[in-house]
């Protein structure tokens, strides 16, 4: 705005700027759409003459403002952001991932300690028994009438051996049966396996109550496999024993060759396996422990030691099951003479 002013009085206004501001520098643009950043007032004071000849002082006040407008701030804004919120995104990832991490490593090691607590449990309550028994033996021992009775004291004293026997027995499951397979030093020898399995499971049969059913079915096949008879008779009667334990009354066992490979199947029709336990199964102290599978003994040792032996001997042992519908569980060796033999053939 420009005004005038005689002897302090306002005379004129010659220039409103606040109705209509005149643009005077810069870019125009619609004054409430920008910033004041400055503003000035200017006075100048003039003395003169007037046409009265009378001597007179007008004042000229100027004020001015300066507005500014950023263009595109926003974008502008943005683009300058733009590394901070890629950096804050890569950050809250690896923020994501640690916890991931943690609580996925928060849940193995918690299911390290249940294997272990279910470890305890199991073998303490395993060794209950026959040290009850023992010292039950050994009091009748010192009961001076068994002393005298050589019958009572012969059958303590077998009592004695047995269950001694079984500690034994329980004591040489958990050390062999926590070797690794590199620990496992092999016996090997050429073996046919069609007439190994068939004696093996011949033998087998005549431990099995009546009421199971054990099929047999054994392909001649005459290529030889080196193998150590008795790790490897080991993992098979395990894998047998576990069928029968976990409810199998039919129980098949099978060989053939098939895709250059000797596999051996065994299947039974117990309580199955489910789908998430069937990896974990052969990992050392492993149990299953719902509600119904309580009732089974054991260390969950016995298919981690099978596992073992299987790859000793450069094979591998998997397992197919459905809950309540049985398991079949395969060893597969590599044939001797590689593809070479049976494609010359
Ligand atoms: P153990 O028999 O001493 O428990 P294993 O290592 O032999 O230990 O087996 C581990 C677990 O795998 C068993 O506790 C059981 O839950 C499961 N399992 C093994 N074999 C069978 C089977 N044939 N049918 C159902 N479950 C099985």
């Amino acid at each position: 705005s420009i005004q005038l002013s005689e002897n302090g009085e306002t005379e004129d206004l010659l220039i409103d700027g606040k109705d209509e501001p005149i643009f005077l520098l810069g870019t125009n643009f619609p004054t409430d759409e920008g910033l004041i950043i400055n503003a000035w007032n200017w006075t100048f004071d003039k003395d003169y003459t007037n046409t009265l000849n009378q001597e007179s002082t007008v004042d000229i006040k100027y004020r001015a403002t300066i507005y500014m407008k950023i263009l595109n701030w926003d974008t502008i804004i943005f683009k300058r952001l733009l590394l901070l919120f890629f950096v804050a995104f890569l950050l809250f990832l690896f923020i994501i991932l640690l916890v991931t991490y943690s609580i996925r490593n928060l849940l193995k090691l918690k299911r390290i300690s249940d294997i272990k607590t279910d470890f305890i449990n199991n073998i303490t309550h395993e060794l209950k028994t026959p040290l009850a028994t023992l010292s039950i033996a050994t009091k009748t021992l010192t009961n001076k009438f068994a002393k005298d009775n050589k019958e009572i004291a012969k059958d303590s004293i077998d009592t004695i051996n047995r269950q001694n026997k079984r500690l034994q027995n329980l004591i040489d499951q958990v050390v062999d049966n926590s070797v690794g397979y590199n620990d496992i030093n092999l016996n090997k020898e050429q073996v046919n396996l069609s007439s190994f399995l068939k004696d093996l499971s011949e033998d087998y049969a005549l431990t099995l109550p009546k009421h199971i059913q054990f099929i047999k079915s054994i392909s001649d096949v005459s290529e030889e496999v080196s193998v150590d008879q008795f790790y490897f008779s080991t993992a098979i009667v395990n894998i047998l024993n576990n069928a029968v334990k976990f409810e199998g009354s039919v129980i098949k066992i099978t060989y053939q060759i098939e895709n250059f490979e000797h596999i051996i199947s065994i299947s039974d029709n117990g309580i199955g396996i489910s789908k998430k336990n069937k990896t974990l199964i052969f990992g050392k102290f492993f149990r299953v422990s719902e509600k119904n599978t309580h009732n089974f003994k054991g260390l969950g040792l016995g298919l981690y030691y099978c596992k073992q032996i299987i790859n000793a001997h450069k094979g591998t042992l998997d397992v197919k099951s459905r809950k309540n519908e049985g398991s079949t569980f395969f060893i597969k060796l590599p044939l001797s003479n590689g593809k070479k033999n049976l494609i010359s053939r």
